[in-house]
């Protein structure tokens, strides 16, 4: 789930001594109890991203108590085979689904100029992190939303994800949860 060119921008910044602290670490936080009975997704995120020597630190947000007690577990703790194979089928479950924060690859395939990237991301927080008015208002504030998907009749962005996502279902789907259109 990781962009094909992190590690280079790692290791650039480590060689010009710059700091590095990894958002979004848990890769859009979707249904994470996969194994109850295995390992924790979430420690498993959280040690592959330290045992990177260039990353010095990762924030990730934390609502209740019980998100500390769980998060701490991974500190210290190293990478195991166990949890790589918690990664991959995470990866496997919600690569094709999941608009990776900060790229924007698909956006030149629309002539409306829909803010896809952004659309998407504010989605995740509705839907995943559960913050739905922060996610409401953000979409709210974009010069421009994703109306002119509803009507769309060439969906060219279709096909210009390289993950595969299904960007103008998602993006219907994303206004109206993000709008007041689908609680009319
Ligand atoms: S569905 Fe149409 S308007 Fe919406 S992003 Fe795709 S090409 Fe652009
Ligand atoms: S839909 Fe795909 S190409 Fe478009 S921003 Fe998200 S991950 Fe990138």
């Amino acid at each position: 789930m990781k962009f094909p060119k992190v590690p280079e921008v790692l290791e650039e910044a480590e060689a010009r001594g710059v700091g590095v602290v990894a958002m979004k670490t848990l890769a859009g936080a979707r249904a994470m109890d996969m194994d109850p009975k295995g390992g924790v997704f979430e420690h498993a995120a959280f040690k592959w991203v330290l045992e990177h020597p260039e990353v010095a630190g990762l924030v990730v947000t934390m609502k209740r108590v019980r998100d500390i007690d769980l998060y701490l577990q991974a500190s210290g703790q190293t990478m195991t085979s166990a949890d790589r194979r918690i990664l991959d089928r995470y990866a496997a479950l919600h690569g094709s689904d999941y608009c990776r924060t900060g790229c924007s690859d698909c956006e030149t395939a629309c002539p409306a100029g829909v803010p896809i990237a952004s659309t998407l991301r504010y989605q995740m927080y509705f839907e995943q992190y559960g913050e739905e008015k922060r996610a409401m208002q953000s979409y709210a504030g974009l010069p421009q939303d994703a109306t002119a998907c509803l009507g769309c009749g060439i969906e060219s962005c279709v096909g210009a994800c390289p993950n595969g996502l299904p960007v103008s279902l998602k993006l219907r789907a994303a206004h109206d949860a993000l709008s007041f259109a689908g609680y009319a």
